[in-house]
C-alpha cells in the first residue's frame, strides 16, 4: 500500500536509480550512505550487516537466484558466518563469556510472520537452523539454555566445541587485564543480521551472534529478541540490528525501524529516527555503538549508527555492494 510519502520517495528513487544505474557493474563497490535505489527491480535481493555479510549474501543469493524463497535465502546466508572460525562474533569461534563459555543467540521470521528464536544456547554451530526449528516445529517462539541445546540434540544436531584457540587466547588475555568486568564499548559489534526478498517479493529475515565479548555468564542481547535484534512485516518492510544489545532492547529498535517505515519514511530515515530515539532516552548512547539496517517492500535499503564505521553488504543482480551507513555522532 503506498501512501503519500511512500509514493513521493519511491518516484524520486525511480529516477535516481535509472542515473545510478550505469554507474554500478556488479563489482565490489565501496559507496557513500545512499544506496542504488532500483524500486522497480528492487528483488530479489539481499542485505547484511557488516563486511562479513559479502560472502553471507553470496550464499543466500545462490538460494534466491534459483527462485528460492527468501526464509531459506536468510538460514543459507548467515550460516556462512556461523561456520566462519575467524569471525569472533558469530557462531563457533565466536569469543566466549567471562568464564570462558561461547553462549550464542539467534532468530528467524519468515514473510507470514512466524518467528523462531534461541538464546543461550551452548556447542552447536548453527543456532539459526534451530532457531528456524523452534519456528516450524514447536508451539513457541523461544527456546533458551539447556532446553534449547536439548532440542536441538534431539533433531539431530551435533554438540561440538565452539571455542577456538584464537578465542581462548583472546579470553586468557582480557582475563588478564580486565580483573573479570564485563567490557562494553564500541567495538566487538559484529552480528549479522540479515533480510532478503525473493522474486516474489515475501521478505524474510535471521540473526544470529556470540554477542558481547566477555560478557557476564547468562547475558543475552538483542539480537535473539524478535522486534529488538530482527522485525519483518512482510507488508512494509524488515530491520536488523547491531550493536549493544542494551540500547536496542531498550527501545525496541527493530520493531521501530519498521513501524516508522510504515509510516511513510524510507529504510534510511526510519533507522535515522530509531537512533534518535536511542539518544533522547538513553543516556549512555554516545559511549556505545548501535546500527540498523532496514529494507522496505520495494527492495529500497537504507542503515543509519549512531557511530561512523558501520557498513552492510548489499547484494542484487546488478550489485554487489558493501556500504557505509549514515552517522549520528
Ligand atoms: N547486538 C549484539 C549483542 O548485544 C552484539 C553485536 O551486535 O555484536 O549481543
Amino acid at each position: 500500500m503506498l501512501n503519500r510519502r511512500n509514493f513521493i520517495s519511491l518516484s524520486f528513487l525511480t529516477a535516481f536509480s535509472t542515473i545510478l544505474k550505469s554507474s554500478f557493474s556488479g563489482a565490489l563497490l565501496k559507496a557513500d550512505e545512499k544506496p542504488p535505489g532500483d524500486t522497480e527491480h528492487g528483488f530479489p535481493m539481499v542485505i547484511s550487516t557488516w563486511k562479513h555479510g559479502i560472502a553471507a549474501n553470496e550464499a543466500a543469493w545462490q538460494v534466491l537466484v534459483q527462485g528460492g524463497q527468501s526464509l531459506d535465502a536468510v538460514e543459507q546466508g548467515v550460516r556462512v558466518t556461523e561456520a566462519d572460525p575467524d569471525n569472533s562474533s558469530v557462531g563457533v569461534g565466536g569469543f566466549p563469556d567471562r568464564d570462558g563459555d561461547v553462549t550464542l543467540d539467534a532468530c528467524i521470521m519468515d514473510p507470514k510472520g512466524k518467528a523462531g528464536s534461541v538464546t543461550f544456547l551452548q556447542h552447536i554451530v548453527h543456532p539459526v537452523s534451530v532457531a528456524r526449528l523452534v519456528m516450524e516445529k514447536t508451539p513457541h517462539v523461544m527456546l533458551s539454555g539447556e532446553g534449547a541445546l536439548e532440542f536441538a540434540l534431539q533433531n539431530g544436531f551435533r554438540k561440538e566445541d565452539l571455542l577456538t584457540d584464537k578465542a581462548r587466547k583472546a579470553w586468557e588475555e582480557w582475563k588478564e587485564k580486565s580483573h573479570y568486568k564485563p567490557v562494553i564499548n564500541v567495538e566487538n559489534h559484529d552480528t549479522i543480521g540479515m533480510l532478503a526478498i525473493d522474486k516474489n517479493g515475501d521478505i524474510s529475515g535471521a540473526c544470529t551472534t556470540s554477542g558481547l565479548a566477555f560478557k557476564m555468564h547468562g547475558r543475552v542481547g538483542d539480537s535473539p529478541i524478535i522486534g529488538a535484534g530482527l522485525f519483518v512485516d512482510n507488508e512494509v518492510g524488515g530491520a536488523v540490528a547491531t550493536g549493544l544489545g542494551e540500547l536496542v532492547m531498550k527501545t525496541l529498535g527493530s520493531f521501530l525501524v519498521v513501524e516508522f517505515m510504515r509510516s511513510g519514511y524510507s529504510p534510511r530515515e526510519a533507522c535515522r529516527l530509531a537512533v534518535d530515539r536511542i539518544a533522547d532516552k538513553l543516556p549512555e548512547y554516545d559511549r556505545n555503538q548501535v546500527g540498523y539496517l532496514a529494507v522496505n517492500k520495494a527492495g529500497e535499503t537504507g542503515a543509519f549508527a549512531i557511530h561512523k564505521g558501520f557498513n552492510y553488504a548489499l547484494k542484487r543482480e546488478d550489485v554487489n555492494a558493501l556500504l557505509d551507513s549514515g552517522a549520528l555522532l
